[in-house]
């Protein structure tokens, strides 16, 4: 079975030179059209490895495009046209820098639960584990008790996604609207989520998006 190997942001294109190396050590870099041949099961050699880049953080198209271009490999991309046509960030990344006590404080009042529950736990976990609705709501209680501004947009814009769509380097699959942790959302909160963001990518693109991560 191919091997993928994900990334998601990353800050060093150096770093990420150097993770190619070791990977191509061992393994074969793929284009999405070798995964696509095993599942209809043709052969490819065993040792085939493709490599995701989820979310569409602005360093897709900075750091790591640049990389693969240079040394001729694909990869496939999984964003979200609704961060991507709205400039805003996921809402993971807009707590990221929240102060971690105040952001606790934050999640016990809008779970309505005594502070003390969540010793010992970090925020991000906790907040894993809650629907998008709530995530928001203690986004949007943070921001009211202790005043943090909204950050600037973290992600690639449009014209960056044309771009990379045009470039032969990404195959590109959508990745939800808000990136809810889907096991935490009812059917049809899922369902749009999903199925928006397929047919929203697909008008973007002007093309047929069938893929989603
Ligand atoms: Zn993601």
């Amino acid at each position: 079975m191919p091997r993928i190997i994900n990334f998601h942001d990353i800050y060093d294109d150096q770093w990420f030179e150097n993770t190619l190396d070791v990977i191509s050590e061992k393994f074969r870099i793929v284009p999405f059209s070798e995964i696509i041949k095993y599942y209809d099961g043709g052969k490819i050699p065993k040792n085939s490895v493709h490599l995701t880049i989820d979310d569409g953080h602005i360093s897709t198209y900075s750091l790591i495009y640049p990389v693969l271009k240079r040394r001729g490999l694909n990869a496939s991309i999984f964003v979200s046209p609704k961060i991507i046509r709205d400039r805003t960030n996921f809402w993971y990344f807009e707590s990221a820098e929240f102060d971690k006590q105040q952001l606790k404080v934050c999640i016990a009042e809008v779970l309505n639960i005594e502070l003390i529950k969540l010793d010992g736990l970090f925020p991000r976990s906790v907040m894993k584990t809650l629907s998008l609705n709530q995530n928001e709501e203690i986004i949007a209680l943070y921001r009211q008790k202790f005043g943090a501004a909204v950050r600037e947009c973290q992600y690639i814009d449009e014209k960056q996604l044309a771009e990379l769509n045009q470039s032969g380097v990404f195959q590109i699959g959508a990745h939800t609207m808000n990136h809810p942790i889907l096991a935490n959302e009812t059917d049809a909160q899922s369902e749009f989520e999903i199925v928006e963001s397929v047919k929203l990518l697909s008008e973007m693109l002007d093309k047929k998006i069938d893929t989603f991560a």
